[in-house]
């Protein structure tokens, strides 16, 4: 079997993000985009993957069909580790993060996909013998900047039976009327998207300790200063997340041994695909560290974090983004809406599939 084709499909989605027409704020995004991999075999099997993603969307595709699909093309999808053990070397002088390691992500998660389908298996099923039916989920709110608006939006994740809620907010006003409108018993999170020095992070950490908070999620710029991570984390009352922005297994360890991150949060579409999402929670394990995965997706990124955390992350939960899409143009069938909870897949591979119709409708 050999790899014929790679395709990467950008697709713009319209959205909804239960901010009030009334509100002048918006989240800067005109559609929430989502770049997927299709990889086809010359025997028929097809494989599925999800690169980053949002903005950098068009910039990833060029990186898959100029760099990446080149290289792929007749070689054996079958040998992961060997295909994306080359495709790093290869690729390694062009970035080891940003949209070439995004464009491998996907490659990844695609074969992966097609390993799945080869075995009859799920991919959880690949990594883990238990079945699991489905997943918690907790709603990752996006950035309102409004204290009404986010007060208004962490009651409806509540309504829609989501039992821990994550924020995207830098003020205290926003953070106190989250929680205000959730109650005291419910878990948050706050997270913060990197801005600030360490001493201010701690100046907002001791601020926050009123509202009971669960963790602080990338508090500092930038987002490889480990050195100040580690001071966050030895004063800081607040326990520290971060991992989101990181490239590989060798970065993970420094934001554990360095950085004493409490929480470490590996993006499945950004870091290396699902090979080195096993490798960053193997090594996370061993050093007695959580692993929360970053999944802010809808597509083959979503199915995949969700088949690892069923495989090898018991206690996790899953990354739900809190806005509701025109069309899921892949793995509509997870859906956190409902009910706070996440199936998962248990048909062969990432278990769900495209709609070709939305992808049609709002491919770029
Ligand atoms: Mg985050």
């Amino acid at each position: 079997m050999i790899i014929s084709k790679v395709e990467a499909i950008h697709c713009a989605l319209p959205y909804t993000y239960h901010r009030p027409a009334s509100s002048s704020r918006s989240s800067g995004w005109p559609t929430i985009d989502t770049l997927l991999i299709r990889i086809e075999t010359d025997e028929g099997v097809e494989g599925w993957g999800e690169a980053f993603g949002f903005m950098s969307c068009a910039t990833t595709r060029r990186a898959v069909e100029t760099l990446i699909a080149p290289l792929c093309i007749g070689k054996d999808p079958r040998d992961i580790a060997s295909l994306m053990d080359e495709l790093a070397r290869k690729l390694h002088n062009y970035g080891r993060t940003g949209a070439v390691a995004y464009g491998l992500s996907g490659i990844d998660i695609a074969l992966w996909d097609i390993a799945g389908k080869i075995a009859g298996k799920p991919i959880y099923k690949l990594l883990s013998e238990p079945t699991v039916a489905d997943l918690p989920a907790y709603a990752s709110l996006l950035r309102y900047g409004d204290p009404g608006v986010v007060a208004r939006a962490s009651e409806l994740a509540v309504e829609r039976g989501f039992a821990n809620i994550k924020v995207h907010e830098i003020s205290t006003a926003e953070v106190a009327a989250a929680r205000a409108a959730i109650g005291p018993g419910t878990p948050l999170t706050v997270d913060m998207n990197c801005p600030w020095s360490c001493d201010e992070a701690l100046a907002m950490a001791e601020a926050w300790t009123a509202y009971d908070l669960y963790w602080m999620e990338e508090p500092i710029w930038p987002p490889d200063d480990f050195s100040a991570m580690a001071t966050f984390a030895a004063r800081s009352p607040i326990r520290l997340a971060a991992g989101e922005n990181a490239g590989s297994l060798q970065e993970f360890e420094r934001l554990i041994d360095i950085g004493k991150v409490a929480f470490v949060q590996p993006s499945v579409t950004k870091v290396g695909g699902i090979s080195e999402m096993v490798r960053i929670i193997r090594f996370a394990q061993a050093r007695g560290v959580t692993v929360a995965p970053h999944s802010p997706y809808f597509g083959p990124g979503l199915a995949a974090t969700v088949h690892l955390i069923a495989a090898l992350l018991p206690s996790s939960l899953v990354e739900w983004y809190f806005c509701d899409l025109a069309a899921r143009p892949f793995g509509g069938e997870l859906d956190a809406t409902q009910s706070g909870r996440v199936i998962v897949p248990q048909a062969p591979g990432l278990g769900v599939g495209p709609d070709y119709d939305a992808i049609k409708r709002f491919a770029q």
